[in-house]
């Protein structure tokens, strides 16, 4: 058995970084304006506040303007839909990004759903999920947008393999389902329900794992030679595939931290770059 591949996304979404500071410039230079990614975060959750630091950081190296909304905790879903609508309206913002997840008395999808599909470089809306499915012009979900380019990077082949993605939430279960099946993959999305998941994880050839379950896919699960794409990140910088152990039997997998995390920054970024060039009319290239 070869040593297996690292699908290395911290080193991918570098050299993303290093194009979109090329393309940013770009828009400067053109227009004298700069791309802004509006980040509306909800109560003070310390993970979500973490993720929008993350983000904010990604976007000032860049030289795009990240602008924080920081609403409170009691905010509600009317509250936040106006703030939506504003910056829906408001002409210097390029990216709104709602920090999921929000607090549980707000309704999350109608939020997302209020988000103009122009501005939605985090690919939340249901409209944006349908257009993205359908193949049509959309933009995509973060995470599985980052999943699918570090696939593509690596020279994954997708066509014609087995697929199970385990998990099937709106932000990253379904879509990356979605995105494998457009690139022909055979797929299997299994969830809570499912019956002898080790049995159906056994088949597959690529293991999406967005479970949100510590090292809960568990290394006698997979197939020898299989591809491991572990999306968890749980407390401890722990993913939802038992790695450690996994790591052996398969041909590669992404680090936890350091795989998809990265990417789902990164894929953010890009997307709002791409929303601005549309908006400015500058073509990338
Ligand atoms: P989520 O909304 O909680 O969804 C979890 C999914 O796992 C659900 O579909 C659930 O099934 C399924 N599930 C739960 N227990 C299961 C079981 N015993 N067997 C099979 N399926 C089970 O979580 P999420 O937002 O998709 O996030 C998933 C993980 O990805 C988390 O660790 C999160 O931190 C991570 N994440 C990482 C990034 C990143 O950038 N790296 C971004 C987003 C999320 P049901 O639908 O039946 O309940």
């Amino acid at each position: 058995m070869q040593t297996p591949m690292i699908l290395d996304g911290k080193a991918l979404a570098k050299s993303v970084e290093q194009e979109l500071q090329v393309r940013v410039q770009r828009i400067k230079d053109k227009t004298g304006r700069v791309p802004v990614l509006a980040t509306i975060i909800v109560g003070n959750d310390p993970a979500s506040v973490t993720y929008v630091r993350m983000k904010g950081n990604a976007c000032n190296r860049v030289g795009i303007r990240p602008l924080k909304i920081e609403m409170p905790e009691e905010s509600t879903t009317e509250d936040v839909i106006r703030q939506i609508q504003a910056l829906n309206e408001d002409p210097d913002v390029h990216g709104i990004l709602l920090q999921h997840p929000v607090p549980r008395h707000i309704d999350e999808m109608a939020c997302f759903n209020s988000i103009d599909l122009a501005k939605d470089v985090d690919g939340v809306n249901t409209n944006t999920f349908g257009r993205m499915s359908m193949q049509m012009d959309a933009f995509k979900s973060a995470t599985p947008l980052g999943i699918i380019t570090l696939l593509k990077h690596y020279n994954i082949p997708l066509e014609g393999r087995e697929a199970v993605v385990i998990g099937r939430s709106p932000i990253l279960g379904k879509p990356v389902a979605m995105m494998l099946l457009n690139e022909n993959a055979t797929v299997t999305i299994c969830h809570s329900k499912t019956k002898d998941l080790p049995e159906v994880v056994r088949r597959a050839d690529i293991v999406v794992a967005a479970v949100g379950k510590p090292e809960f896919v568990k290394a006698d699960w997979v197939k020898e030679g299989c591809v491991l794409v572990d999306a968890g990140y749980n407390p401890g910088n722990i993913g939802d595939i038992d790695l450690k152990n996994a790591i052996a039997k398969c041909s590669a997998y992404t680090p936890v931290p350091g795989g998809v995390g990265p990417m789902t920054i990164s894929s953010l970024i890009r997307q709002t770059v791409e929303s601005a060039e549309r908006k400015f009319g500058i073509t990338n290239g």
